[in-house]
């Protein structure tokens, strides 16, 4: 930062209002492009033309956030059906086929014994 009056460079800066330590002059700097000028009235009129140029780069941040937005919803629920996937497959091993558990097992069932037995009781 140089001051526009002596040229000095000690020059001491609160936010945008700055102070020569050589000449004592007061001037207010833009903190964007570091322009000087002499009344916040000034900057203040400098900043809206950078506000005005900043613009499009703005608009350009929001689309971006927003498509941002949008990858990180898709992305949680694709984690939220990938969760709900794999509930579904811990879950399968604990749950015994209701239709299985009721039937008889094979070897029950295809037991000679019981055919003998059956048999026995008919005569
Ligand atoms: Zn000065
Ligand atoms: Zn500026």
């Amino acid at each position: 930062m140089k001051c526009p009056k002596c040229g000095s460079n000690e020059v001491q800066c609160s936010g945008s209002k700055c102070r020569c330590l050589v000449c004592g002059n007061e001037f207010y700097t833009c903190s964007i492009c570091g322009e000087a000028f002499s009344t916040a009235q000034q900057l203040a009129a400098h900043m809206k033309k950078h506000r005005r140029n900043d613009d499009p780069s703005l608009r350009e941040l929001v689309l971006e956030l927003e498509e941002l937005r949008k990858t990180v919803e898709e992305l949680r629920q694709a984690v939220e059906r990938l969760e709900a996937a794999l509930h579904g497959l811990q879950r399968q091993p604990l749950t015994p086929h209701p239709a299985t558990n009721e039937e008889l097992p094979d070897f029950v069932k295809d037991n000679p014994w019981l055919q003998v037995l059956h048999k026995k009781r008919d005569t």
